[in-house]
């Protein structure tokens, strides 16, 4: 093993972080963790991965538990597309395939997923490439905005044939606690003596700057004699329950089609990735059943946007939702 690899390996034992899939060799808990920390930090994901696992711990138990069972156990975890594609991988399959080239096949799994689960799983010699390694290595060969393909090809040629999957998690794991995006940690670095990026670490990768773009929605809370009015959502939260959620234009219309007439209850913005909701809320006395939300599995925004219904009804004196 070269020094390079030592002294990272070392550092790793020494100091990883100890979190509940580390060491981890089954295929499907490791799948679980991966999808998971693809969105959750990974602080927040550790009781999602644990409650997860426990009510289905084999990848058959997902398969055969109900869609809306799966997002109730996902509940909290945001993102809820992770949980319906876990799902639907469980039941097209009865059991996670070895090697890279047979995980990469499978429907919707990507490169950095099937690396990850075929060097921890099985032991195979593949790099996992996430942002975090990326860093690392453009760090590491002082590389500008390299290609996909160069930082691929560059972590390759580090990956050691014994045990490549603690290869993998130690460059993750020294990208997130040392070799940060800002203010990397280069004096207690085990790369330190190696890496040709470190008079300047800020400049590689360079950035990669995503817009947030802003959509205005209105939500409209339906108070009925039992509940509020859900309705099954579809697009970014397949499967879960809500209040009727448009886009903000949309809203002479939908009142209209509702025969009510809505009071404004204040706003509630939401960040997603990449876009940011600033949901105007609404509520209306409506003349129907409506149910209880806590019994339905909720996307966080519609948490949200219940309690500003909420606050908003008890602060004009007006009651308070069935529900709450
Ligand atoms: S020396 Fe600094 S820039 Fe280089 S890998 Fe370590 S933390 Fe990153």
């Amino acid at each position: 093993m070269k020094p390079l690899q030592e002294a990272l390996l070392a550092w790793y034992r020494a100091n990883r972080r100890p979190l509940p899939w580390r060491g981890e060799r089954d295929p499907y808990r490791i799948l679980v963790a991966e999808v998971l920390l693809q969105q959750t930090r990974v602080e927040q994901a550790i009781p999602y991965y644990r409650r997860f696992l426990e009510r289905f711990p084999t990848l058959r138990a997902l398969g055969e538990a109900s869609l809306e069972e799966v997002l109730w156990v996902w509940q909290g975890a945001g993102y809820y597309r992770r949980a319906v594609y876990l799902h639907r991988l469980a039941r097209e399959v009865e059991a996670l395939p070895q090697g890279y080239e047979a995980l990469r096949r499978l429907p919707g799994l990507g490169p950095y997923t099937a690396a990850a689960l075929a060097s921890m799983a099985f032991g195979e010699r593949v790099a996992a490439v996430d942002g975090n390694v990326r860093r690392v290595i453009s760090r590491l060969y002082a590389l500008e905005n390299p290609s996909p393909k160069a930082v691929w090809t560059l972590a390759q040629g580090l990956v050691p044939p014994e045990d490549p999957g603690e290869w993998n998690q130690a460059v993750m794991e020294l990208g997130a606690t040392v070799c940060r995006p800002r203010g990397p940690a280069c004096p207690s670095c085990p790369l330190l003596p190696f890496c040709r990026g470190r008079e300047d670490p800020g400049r590689y990768p360079g950035a990669r700057r995503r817009e947030v773009r802003e959509e205005r929605l209105a939500a409209l809370v339906l108070w009925g004699r039992q509940g509020v009015y859900l309705e099954r959502l579809t697009g970014r939260f397949p499967g879960l329950y809500g209040v009727p959620l448009f886009p903000l234009e949309a809203l002479p219309q939908r009142v209209q089609a509702w025969g009510v007439r809505p009071l404004e209850a204040g706003e509630v913005v939401h960040a997603l990735t990449h876009r940011r909701l600033r949901v105007r809320v609404y509520v209306a006395p409506w003349d129907g059943e409506g149910e209880d939300p806590r019994e339905r599995p909720l996307p966080k925004l519609m948490e949200k946007v219940l309690r500003q219904a909420e606050a908003f009804l008890a602060h004009q004196g007006i009651g308070t939702l069935p529900h709450a």
